[in-house]
């Protein structure tokens, strides 16, 4: 199973990306985390990059491409599977990300869409930042990094919905509720996964399921 997770900050792709990555036995590549890690350590990485992760700004590309290219590449030693979390943020990740994956044999079977609005996000968020104070998680910084996700990192979802590999579901719920339907999308697909190309699929859009399948207006707060 290969998954690549796009969503704003706060919609949980952390928790589910580690769900998915412990029911499929794959490796959870978070960028931010990897990005935060060089970061506690003060590595020459974690230097260059920390007044980004302070500003909520992105990382340059080529820095967090490298890392993804050295986790892709392990990856392939482990079986081929992944779960992509916190790239592509951008176009040119993207198809760069495409391009690894051609590379090396191991493109991106589906491309995940966690979907919620940015009332929800910034709660989400303000309630991280009490438990685990990230540099980030400021209104101010929140701000941004909901702006940059609308203005470059959504538009990449209409590449991936013509490319017929895009899932979209309705992070509104409990992360329970969430990772429950992720699982089961995610296991309905498999068996046909390598057989049919991304291009002879249709997107999959399960956002309207939220209310049935127990949206409540309220959710229960999900950590990212
Ligand atoms: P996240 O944990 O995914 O919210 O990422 C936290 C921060 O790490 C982001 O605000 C960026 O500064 C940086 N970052 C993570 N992934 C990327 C990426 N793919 N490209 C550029 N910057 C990134």
């Amino acid at each position: 199973m290969r998954i690549l997770m796009i969503a704003p900050p706060g919609a949980g792709k952390g928790t589910q990306g580690a769900l998915i990555a412990a029911h499929f036995n794959i490796p959870h590549i978070a960028t931010g985390e990897l990005l935060r890690d060089h970061v506690a350590r003060q590595t020459p990485l974690g230097r260059a990059v920390q007044e980004y992760l302070d500003r909520g700004e992105l990382v340059p590309d080529e820095i967090v491409l490298g890392m993804v290219r050295e986790a892709m590449i392990a990856a392939k030693a482990t079986g081929g599977g992944y779960v992509l979390d916190g790239i592509p943020r951008n176009m040119a990740q993207a198809r760069a990300a495409y391009e690894i994956g051609l590379e090396l044999g191991m493109t991106a079977d589906v491309a995940l869409h966690l979907q919620a609005d940015d009332a929800e996000l910034t709660r989400r968020l303000l309630a991280r930042a009490a438990l685990e104070h990230r540099s980030d998680d400021t209104p101010e910084v929140i701000a941004q990094r909901l702006a940059l996700y609308y203005d470059v990192t959504a538009p990449i979802l209409a590449w991936y919905s013509e490319r017929g590999i895009l899932v979209s579901v309705d992070a509104m719920r409990s992360a329970s509720e969430v990772g429950r339907e992720i699982l089961v999308a995610l296991e309905a697909m498999r068996p046909f996964l390598d057989h049919v190309p991304g291009q002879d699929r249709f997107p999959l859009d399960l956002t309207s399921l939220g209310e049935a399948f127990g949206a409540t207006g309220s959710p229960a707060s999900a950590s990212e």
